[in-house]
C-alpha cells in the first residue's frame, strides 16, 4: 500500500514490491533470536516477512524512482520461493499515486543486489514470459554507483546468488545508465550520500526542503531494530564493522536534522524519526503497519 507525504514542498511516495519470507538469522546475523524474535515472530521455518519498498519524488527535474524491487524476470521455481505470486506490482502501486511506468524520469539504484535492482529491467513479453530484455522504465535515465557495479560484475561465493547481470547490463545496451563514483545532487532537495556497509559502494537518497528533510536508508539500516541497536548488523552485510561506523555518522545527522527515516525492509516500521531516549538515540515509529503479507 503506498504512502504519500510532503518533505516541505517536494511530494514523496512510498511503494512496496510486496513482502516476502526471508530467513531471520539473515537480518539479524549474530543476534540471538531470543532477542529479535521479541520484535517480529519467525514462522516453524525461522522465517520472517520482510517488505521491498521503493521511493518516488515528485521532484522539479521530474519523477525520480529510487530502487526498483524484485521485478517479474524471476522463473517460477524462484517467485515461488519468494511468495511473490503476482506481477507488475510497482506499476500497480505506481498507479495508485497516479502514474505510470513511463512517466518516471530518473531511477536510482541504491545497489545492484536482486532485491534493489530485478525490477530495472524486464521481458519485452506482456507477460512476461523470457524475451528480450529491456529497461523497464521506458523514458527513464539510471544511475548507479561505479564501486558497487565493480563488485556486480565480478561476484564472489558469497554475492554470486544476488548480482545477476540481466538486472543492469540491458540498461547499458540501451545507452540508458550513467555510472557516478561520487555523492550526487539530482534535483533540488534531492541528492546521494555513500553509505557502505551492506555493499561497499551503497547509496543512500536524501530529500530536504523547507527544513524538512528525509533519508531514504536502502540497506545501511533496513529494519528499524538495526537504527536503534549499532551492533544489529544483518549477516547479509559484506563489511560489518563498516556498517556499524556508518550509522554511527548517520544517527547524528538524521539527530540534527529531525529527518524522516525510510525502513526498506522492516515488515513493520516503514518510517520513523530518531529520538533521545534513556539509552542513547532509538527510533520512534511514524507509520506502522502489520507483519503479515
Ligand atoms: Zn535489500
Amino acid at each position: 500500500m503506498p504512502y504519500s507525504f510532503t518533505v516541505g514542498s517536494i511530494r514523496c511516495h512510498i511503494l512496496s514490491d510486496d513482502k516476502t519470507p526471508t530467513d531471520g538469522g539473515g537480518f539479524f546475523g549474530l543476534i540471538p533470536r531470543v532477542l529479535w524474535q521479541r520484535m517480529i515472530q519467525p514462522d516453524e521455518n525461522n522465517m520472517i516477512p520482510s517488505d521491498t519498498r521503493v521511493l518516488l519524488i515528485e521532484s522539479d527535474r521530474g519523477l525520480i524512482l529510487v530502487d526498483t524491487g524484485y521485478g517479474d524476470k524471476m522463473d517460477a521455481k524462484v517467485r515461488g520461493r519468494l511468495g511473490l505470486n503476482t506481477t507488475n506490482r510497482i506499476e500497480r502501486e505506481l498507479a495508485m499515486v497516479g502514474f505510470k511506468p513511463e512517466d518516471v524520469a530518473h531511477v536510482i539504484l541504491t545497489h545492484y543486489h536482486g532485491d534493489h535492482a530485478g525490477g530495472a529491467t524486464r521481458f519485452d513479453t506482456p507477460d512476461h514470459s523470457p524475451g528480450r530484455l529491456i529497461p523497464t522504465y521506458a523514458n527513464a535515465h539510471y544511475y548507479g554507483q561505479g564501486g558497487d557495479l565493480a563488485d556486480a560484475n565480478n561476484p564472489n561465493e558469497r554475492t554470486a546468488a544476488t548480482y545477476h547481470r540481466d538486472n543492469w547490463q540491458p540498461l547499458f545496451d540501451a545507452g540508458k545508465i550513467t555510472i557516478l563514483d561520487q555523492p550526487t545532487h539530482f534535483a533540488h532537495g534531492v541528492r546521494t550520500e555513500f553509505a557502505p556497509g551492506h555493499t561497499a559502494g551503497l547509496q543512500i537518497v536524501w530529500v530536504e526542503d523547507g527544513g524538512e528533510s528525509l533519508v531514504f536508508l536502502g540497506d545501511s539500516s533496513n529494519w528499524a531494530a538495526h537504527m536503534n541497536r549499532l551492533a544489529w548488523v544483518p549477516a547479509f552485510d559484506i563489511l560489518p564493522m563498516v556498517s556499524i561506523e556508518t550509522k554511527r555518522r548517520l544517527r547524528q545527522e538524521i539527530l540534527q536534522k529531525d529527518a524522516l527515516m525510510v525502513f526498506q525492509h522492516d515488515a513493520n516500521v516503514v518510517t520513523g524519526r530518531l529520538v533521545e531516549g534513556k539509552n542513547g538515540a532509538e527510533v520512534k515509529p511514524v507509520i506502522v503497519e502489520e507483519a503479515s503479507a
